[in-house]
């Protein structure tokens, strides 16, 4: 009997041993981490306030570019979306149609509304010229889609010359942009997921960078790259990138100027 009980205890004392190794060696084990579930980073943009005096608004006729929602023309002409909805008696106002004419009293100047998304997709600049005298984001638009691109305009960005409807030195903001697409203007060291494209209008192998495209440009190119942290030797013209064979911007591009104004 003795020695049953003795096995007894041995194996409880046993049992005894194996439940606290088992208990450290929980206590010891690195706690499993509740992961939090994947969370796309929002697309939250950010938007450049500007204030004009009262006494410079007018009645403008406002012709809808690729992607402009009411919002985004409310922000460029400084009215509420209600005001443009009114006016025009647009019945749903999500859904504008590209080339729509829009009337919109007591419009302040058009102003740039550059949206600003966080992301880390961009890591270059690239300043392309049209090579037309004249266009807008909606004749590049349907001539790219011509073209094939069956998303349409391939840059990001548009600067204007006065023509096409456009004020000189416009910045229309393209819906690639919007939705942060990949572009469809630099094959070349594969740039269309990686670089910011900027398209003047203009063939600037002939004539000159107007002052105001020149003004916007760098106000532009200032703003994408502080964002998103591209260096100046990452800002480049189309034809300056490896594998690019274009002129593009164009030979009379002013370089230096823009290099000095950055
Ligand atoms: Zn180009």
């Amino acid at each position: 009997m003795d020695i049953i009980r003795q096995y007894k205890n041995v194996k409880y004392v046993w049992l005894i041993v194996f439940l606290l190794l088992a208990l450290s060696s929980c206590a010891r084990a690195p706690g499993r981490k509740t992961l939090p579930p994947t969370v796309r980073p929002q697309m939250q943009p950010q938007v450049t306030p500007e204030i004009f005096p009262p006494g410079m608004r007018s009645t403008i006729v406002h012709v809808v570019a690729p992607g402009e929602t009411v919002w985004r023309i409310s922000k460029m002409y400084d009215v509420s979306i209600e005001h443009i909805v009114k006016e025009n008696r647009l019945k749903n106002s999500s859904m504008l149609e590209k080339g729509q004419r829009l009337n919109i009293s007591q419009a302040a100047p058009v102003r740039p509304v550059v949206t600003l998304y966080p992301s880390k997709k961009w890591k270059y600049i690239i300043i392309h010229h049209s090579a037309t005298d004249s266009g807008s984001a909606l004749g590049f638009d349907k001539s790219h889609q011509a073209r094939g691109f069956n998303r349409g305009l391939g840059y990001d960005f548009v600067i204007a010359n006065g023509t096409a409807d456009k004020l000189d030195g416009q910045i229309e903001v393209s819906p690639r942009w919007i939705k942060q697409e990949d572009g469809a203007h630099c094959k070349a060291g594969n740039m269309n997921c990686r670089a910011i494209g900027i398209c003047l209008v203009g063939n600037f192998s002939q004539e000159r960078v107007s002052a105001k495209q020149m003004d916007s440009l760098i106000y532009l190119v200032n703003r994408l790259s502080k964002y998103y942290n591209i260096p100046k030797n990452n800002i480049l013209g189309h034809g300056q990138v490896k594998g690019a064979n274009t002129e593009c911007p164009g030979t009379k591009f002013p370089w230096a100027e823009f290099k000095n104004k950055l």
